[in-house]
């Protein structure tokens, strides 16, 4: 069975606005899944539901077993400025209420896998949006999550960076063997990164067309 399955999700906000209605989509274990389609199509949602973030005002999401941990990456890092980045990093093993003491080599492995263990000391501003980028995935994967969400994680990003974060995030996930679910608005993007692709139709969302990506040869 998939890792999780939504089936005939509605969400209707209290302002009538219909954000997804009547969506199918089913996340298997182990892929690397990207959402794509129009700007307010309900891609932010789908994903908000996933986290628990949010609840539909229709349909079922069920889990195969217990919920799995998640790790998060926001649109923009949001990383809280005058803390370091080893304290952005700590934020969710601090919310679970593990201590500075051991959080300490968590957040350096978190911090290493992301390239940035020199760079720990930092505050958000004295770092690149590349590096800031890099921070908030450390963040996300500090709670070693079996399921990570990632909302348009580089669309702030230059060219370049973005090129390079692809590359990195691609061999981060296989190392790691993270189920992901991207959302991009970037078609390259996603045939570079995912297993497959769900393409949401304009809202209300729904999936109208799932593609497996072939790997390449070699
Ligand atoms: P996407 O991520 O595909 O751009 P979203 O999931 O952010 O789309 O939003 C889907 C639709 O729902 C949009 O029309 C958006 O304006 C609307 N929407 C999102 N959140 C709310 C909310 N809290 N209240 C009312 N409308 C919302
Ligand atoms: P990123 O690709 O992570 O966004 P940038 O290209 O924006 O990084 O980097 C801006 C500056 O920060 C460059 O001088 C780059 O060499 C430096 N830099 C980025 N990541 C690291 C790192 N892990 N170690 C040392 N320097 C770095």
């Amino acid at each position: 069975p998939p890792l999780v399955a939504l089936r005939g999700i509605g969400r209707r906000f209290p302002n009538e606005t219909v954000a997804l209605d009547g969506l199918d989509l089913d996340v298997r274990r182990g892929e690397f899944l990207s959402l794509i389609g129009p700007s307010g199509c309900g891609k932010s949602t789908v994903l908000r539901l996933l986290a628990g973030l949010d609840r539909p005002s229709a349909g079922t999401v069920a889990w195969d077993g217990a919920r799995p941990e998640i790790g998060f990456v926001f649109q923009d890092a949001t990383l809280m400025p005058w803390a370091t980045a080893a304290d952005n990093v700590f934020l969710p093993l601090r919310l679970r209420g593990i201590g500075r003491r051991d959080a300490a080599p968590r957040i350096g492995e978190a911090l290493e896998r992301v390239g940035l263990a020199r760079f720990a000391g930092h505050r958000p501003a004295e770092l690149s949006g590349g590096m800031r980028m890099r921070v908030s995935i450390a963040r996300a994967l500090v709670v070693r999550p079996r399921l990570l969400l990632m909302d348009e994680p580089f669309a702030a990003l230059d060219e370049i960076t973005r090129l390079k974060l692809n590359d990195d995030l691609a061999e981060l996930v296989a190392a790691l063997g993270t189920t992901v679910v991207f959302v991009t608005h970037s078609v390259t993007e996603s045939v570079y990164l995912s297993d497959r692709l769900v393409v949401m139709a304009a809202r209300p969302g729904r999936a109208v067309a799932s593609l497996d990506v072939p790997a390449p040869p070699g």
